[in-house]
Formats: C-alpha cells, structure tokens, sequence
C-alpha cells in the first residue's frame, strides 16, 4: 500500500499531498531560494516548476497537473504593482485562478486546492508559512477526489473534458482574463458561477454538411487545431475532439458552398460513413 496516498479528511497526519508550484523566475522562486539557503523548514514534498512570469500559467498546465495526480497547485508570482514585465503578467495569473477555481468547482473539485500567492524575491520566510499553510490544508482535504466523494477514474475523465475545451474557454474569455483589476474582490465577481454555466450551455460545435461542402480544402488549411479530415475529392469531417471551437472553418468556408454549421445545444451529427465520403463532381459518378 503507498503509504503517502494513505489517509483523507481525519486520517491524514501519514498522507503526503504532491504539490506542483508554478514560480515566477524573479520574485517567488528567489523567495523559495531565500527560504531554501535561510533554513526555514516547508514542506519537502512540493516540486517546483520555474517560469519567468506567473502569467505564463495556462489553465491547461493546471488542469494537465491535477490530471497527473496533484493534490494540490501552487501559483507564486510577484507583488501587484511589482511584476518584472509590462505585461504585469501576475494579473493575468490572478485571472486565471479565479476562473480555474470555478471550472474546478464544477467538476466536483474542491477550488482550495489551487492557490495563487505573491511572495517577493526577499520574503523567503513568508515562502515558507505559505508553503507550510497550503501543506497542512491539503493534508486536511486528503487525496485528490477522495474527500471530494468522486472516483479517480471519472475525475480524470471530467478532468479529460474539461481540458478539450480549454482553448476555447480561453478565447472566448480573452479579455476577461486580461483584466487588470485593482482589489481582490473585484476579481472574486469576475467569472460567477452562472456565468461558467452560461459559457458551457452556449458552447457551439462545428459540424461540415456533406451535402454542401465542395471539398475545396480551404477549411482543412486555416483549421488551427489540424482537427479536419479532408482531402481532393472528399467530403470533409470535423474531427470533434480536436476541434477548438475557433469558428474559422465557418468565415473560410466560400459562402458559395456555405457547408460549415455552427450548432449550439446539441451535439454535432455523426460524420457521413468513409463510402460516402467521395463527392460526385458534375458529369462523374461519386
Ligand atoms: S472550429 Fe473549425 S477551424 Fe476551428 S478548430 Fe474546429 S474544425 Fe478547426
Ligand atoms: S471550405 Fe467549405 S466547401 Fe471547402 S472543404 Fe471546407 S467545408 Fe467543404
């Protein structure tokens, strides 16, 4: 038996919860620097990823990083009003969490276990109370999903899904995660619960009618995600799960042949079988 994934919620003195902490390159990871070569005691069982910016964190990496087994992740960024860069990419990363934290909610995950904090290049000990704050309230929570009542095979899947439609969660949601509020409230109102439903209820899906599509290719080469079957003389098909929501396919596709449908509610029709795939030009037999 691991004796680290041991425990939960009343058992977990002997439950070692794996954390995976994003730093920035110039304020938190010098931080975690300070606090290593100052002594201060934190929890050994985090690993530490160094990034540049805080900014950098996408919520595929967090996803990805519960998907792998963390029980916990960790942003640490810079002061507001200190990042190294114009960007103020740790605004971006403030963002990010927020909406995380909802989208975690609604997958049945307790939104505590991802947590952003600021932490300066001098505050080595403040590294560690952070640190050892997170430790010990994961400790508390217990493994991933279990606490949280849910199966670690269907987390995954609920994690798989959640994933796929992170490219266009983040394009739809470009601006927003761009804001540069000032005050932590205001960030708590940004992305609501009935606003996260609204975005999955209105999720379109891209569906090429094989009827219409003439089979010119253009689509197949402006599609960003590779996600479209096609070729001389075939029917094209979307391939649903690469597709990212984008809507390119549709302002490519000539609006003489207009044969990409945006459908929203409802999930897009089966492709057309391989057989028929074959488009039938004037004068030959498909
Ligand atoms: S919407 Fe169209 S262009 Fe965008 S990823 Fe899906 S298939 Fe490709
Ligand atoms: S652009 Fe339109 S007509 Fe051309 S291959 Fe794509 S779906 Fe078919």
């Amino acid at each position: 038996m691991d004796r680290g994934r041991a425990g939960g919620a009343g058992a977990g003195f002997d439950f070692k919860p794996k954390i995976l902490g994003f730093l920035c390159n110039w304020c938190c990871y010098a931080g975690a620097d300070l606090c290593g070569v100052s002594r201060f005691q934190y929890p050994p069982y985090i690993r530490i990823i160094r990034l540049m910016c805080s900014g950098r964190v996408d919520l595929a990496f967090v996803l990805r990083a519960f998907w792998n087994g963390a029980d916990g992740v960790f942003i640490g960024g810079c002061w507001p009003g200190e990042c190294h860069y114009v960007t103020e990419g740790n605004y971006d990363a403030l963002a990010m969490v927020h909406l995380g934290k909802r989208l975690l909610e609604r997958i049945g995950v307790n939104p505590q276990r991802l947590r952003i904090e600021w932490v300066s290049a001098s505050e080595g000990i403040r590294f560690a109370e952070v640190m050892n704050d997170f430790g010990s309230r994961l400790k508390a929570m217990g493994p991933l999903g279990k606490t949280e009542g849910v199966e670690s095979s269907e987390l995954k899947s609920r994690l798989e899904g959640l994933m796929k439609v992170v490219p266009y969660i983040n394009l739809t949601q470009k601006e927003r995660l761009a804001s540069h509020l000032r005050g932590d409230g205001q960030y708590e109102s940004l992305f609501t619960a009935e606003e996260v439903d609204r975005l999955f209820r209105e999720m379109p899906c891209y569906y090429i009618d094989p009827d219409s599509c003439q089979a010119c290719m253009i689509c197949l080469r402006r599609c960003p995600a590779e996600a479209i079957d096609g070729g001389k003389d075939r029917i094209h098909v979307i391939e649903q799960d690469r597709c990212i929501r984008c809507g390119t396919c549709m302002e490519a596709c000539p609006p003489r042949f207009n044969a990409v449908r945006r459908i929203v509610g409802a999930p897009a029709p089966p492709p057309p079988p391989e057989a028929a795939r074959t488009l039938a030009r004037k004068g030959r037999a498909r």
